[in-house]
């Protein structure tokens, strides 16, 4: 089969080194925009469950990334000057850039030819569809996605909230949600370490409070948060930072969409991970359910029966049952977020109850 893939992030690799290592004579193509050795992100959290697939997927790439991830010991809530600390399952993080270089360079050793600093937009994506499959694994705001949009009938919904995705240069000692009212009003973090000298941070403000605080101001000419911003937030959160300060990499503030698509695939073209159905990303399975829309659809490919317009429906029809709790489950957990004007005046036991209950 000759196959052509958009985008090099957790989707689109895992797809093309299941199939590649199971089927060497396919031809497979994956383009991505960025350079080789870039990702998007600082850290991310994986449950054990990931690790655990990830070994039965791939024993290999598995015993790679082995010795790079980052166990965290415990787990607090900050809320004002009070702190708790739960029995929460703890999870394993690692650096982004570790774990896409090398599942880049897994795909690359398998034969899967990777094209770099490749941006794909509607009028390549054409040509690029005249092959055997297109696959769309093009992130949150997927161009393939939006290219056939009348087929996918994808229905996207923005976070009332703001995020911004920092670093601090530090390791804060275990995974921390601080919920605080600073001098502009309420804001929540969550903070985990991911090496030993690296955290990441993760701000959540609500939409009002960002306005009225002057953060929509605080940007550079490419939108990215300007110096002025991160020393705001940098006096916000020194209090949990202990003398650590926040990296920014261009960084900007985003609202998340949720995306929920009706089709995953229009005759030879297939959304893979958040191309197809973003889902708020607080859980720490994000990456993992990215693994397995890649492993599902290349088993439909594999092993799967009829011509390939029903395997790509067969995938589509698998997958979603496992992705509509998910969803649900995360989309509760936004909630929180959302309604941290609400949140913040409750008593700490009542806000403690409610996040060990969401946990
Ligand atoms: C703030 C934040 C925190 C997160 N934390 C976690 C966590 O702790 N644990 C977890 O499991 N998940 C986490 N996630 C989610 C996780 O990062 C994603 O869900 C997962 O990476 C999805 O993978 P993907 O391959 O579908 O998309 P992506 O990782 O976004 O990959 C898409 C790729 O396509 C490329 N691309 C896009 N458009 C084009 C184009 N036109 N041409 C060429 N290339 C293109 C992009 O550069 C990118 O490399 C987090 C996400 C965010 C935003």
């Amino acid at each position: 089969m000759n196959i052509n893939i958009i985008g090099a992030g957790a989707a689109g690799l895992f797809f093309a080194l299941y199939l590649k290592r199971r089927r060497p004579a396919d031809s497979i193509h994956l383009y991505e925009k960025h350079h080789r050795r870039d990702a998007a992100g600082w850290g991310i959290l994986l449950q054990d469950r990931a690790k655990a697939y990830l070994a039965e997927a791939d024993p290999d790439l598995a015993a790679t990334l082995a010795p790079h991830f980052c166990k965290v010991p415990n787990r607090a809530l900050c809320f004002h000057e009070h702190r708790f600390d739960h029995d929460a399952p703890y999870h394993d993080t690692i650096a982004c850039h570790t774990l896409i270089d090398h599942l880049r360079r897994a795909c690359a050793d398998a034969g899967v030819i990777c094209h770099y600093q490749a941006v794909i937009d509607r009028t390549r994506l054409e040509d690029l569809r005249q092959t055997d499959l297109l696959v769309g694994a093009d992130g949150v705001n997927s161009v393939v996605r939006q290219t056939w949009a009348a087929h996918f009938q994808p229905k996207v919904q923005l976070s009332r909230n703001r995020y911004l995705w920092l670093a601090a240069d530090t390791h804060v000692g275990g995974f921390r949600l601080v919920i605080d009212r600073r001098q502009f009003g309420p804001l929540a973090a969550n903070l985990f370490p991911y090496a030993e000298d690296r955290s990441s941070v993760i701000i959540d403000i609500p939409e009002t409070t960002w306005r009225a605080a002057g953060f929509a101001r605080m940007v550079d000419d490419q939108g990215a948060v300007s110096p002025a911003g991160l020393d705001s937030l940098n006096r916000a959160l020194a209090p949990r930072l202990d003398g650590a300060r926040l990296l920014s990499r261009q960084n900007r503030w985003k609202q998340y969409p949720q995306t929920h698509c009706s089709a995953w695939s229009y005759e030879n073209v297939v959304l893979l991970g958040d191309a197809a159905h973003a889902s708020f990303f607080s859980k720490g399975l994000n990456t993992l359910v990215a693994w397995e829309d890649g492993a599902a659809l290349a088993k439909q490919l594999l092993h799967g029966e009829g011509p390939l317009t029903k395997r790509l429906s067969d995938y589509h029809r698998k997958r979603r049952g496992r992705l509509a709790a998910y969803q649900r489950g995360t989309h509760h957990k936004n909630g929180f977020f959302e309604d941290l004007e609400r949140v913040i005046d409750l008593t700490p036991d009542a806000l403690f109850t409610l996040i060990r209950d969401g946990d």
